[in-house]
């Protein structure tokens, strides 16, 4: 009962974020944990047009237990959660302003973004880049693995972000803090800009401890 409500969600979702043409084409991918496993978007599939009965669903060695043949990215969502295992869903996306800060020259590869919003420090915090590797380089996986320790969001150079969430609302939430925060921080090329100040950073962590 409970999976035929994820498998529903995660379709639900994966409509909305076509729609809104946060991924384009076959790219993009979305999972979540369930009873017995983890359920992922199958290779080649359109976000907007997903079927609840024919997503993969594998078990925690990455094989595939029900489903079509899961996305050639499992390996990023595997890395995730078995390095963060209280995340509950992962979502990978090829959004377009998220891509072109991850192809910038010159930023922090261990903060890529400015903390411009409150909302952006709650829901992503720190943004680290994860290195270039071609598609299908079993480098990535090590490489994401590396990361996830530490960061629930990472944006892979030249391709796109990877956030983890307790939910598949909290990682969608998050997903789209961070593309509308690049978008933000795009708009704001080139004109005198006002972060958030150390102190005003300091009172929102207090906050949130408190909260
Ligand atoms: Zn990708």
């Amino acid at each position: 009962m409970e999976e035929m409500r994820l498998r529903e969600e995660i379709c639900e979702l994966g409509r909305s974020i076509f729609q809104r043409g946060l991924t384009h084409g076959s790219t993009g991918n979305i999972s979540a944990r369930c009873a017995g496993g983890w359920l992922l978007t199958p290779t080649g599939s359109n976000l907007g047009r997903l079927d609840p009965a024919s997503l993969s669903k594998l078990d925690w060695s990455g094989r595939l237990l029900s489903g079509d043949t899961p996305s050639k990215e499992s390996f990023l969502h595997l890395a995730m959660y078995q390095e963060r295992q209280r995340n509950g869903a992962v979502i990978h996306l090829h959004a377009t302003h998220s891509v072109a800060v991850s192809v910038l020259e010159g930023l922090d590869p261990n903060d890529l973004l400015p903390p411009l919003t409150a909302y952006y420090i709650m829901r992503i915090g720190r943004l680290p880049l994860v290195p270039y590797y071609a598609p299908g380089d079993a480098g990535l996986a090590e490489a994401v693995r590396g990361y996830a320790r530490r960061h629930h969001a990472l944006l892979l150079a030249n391709h796109g972000p990877v956030v983890a969430g307790s939910s598949l609302a909290a990682a969608a939430d998050a997903i789209e803090e961070l593309e509308a925060t690049a978008k933000l921080y795009l708009l704001l090329q080139g004109q005198r800009v006002r972060p958030l100040t150390p102190a005003q950073l300091a009172d929102l962590k207090r906050r949130y401890r408190e909260g």
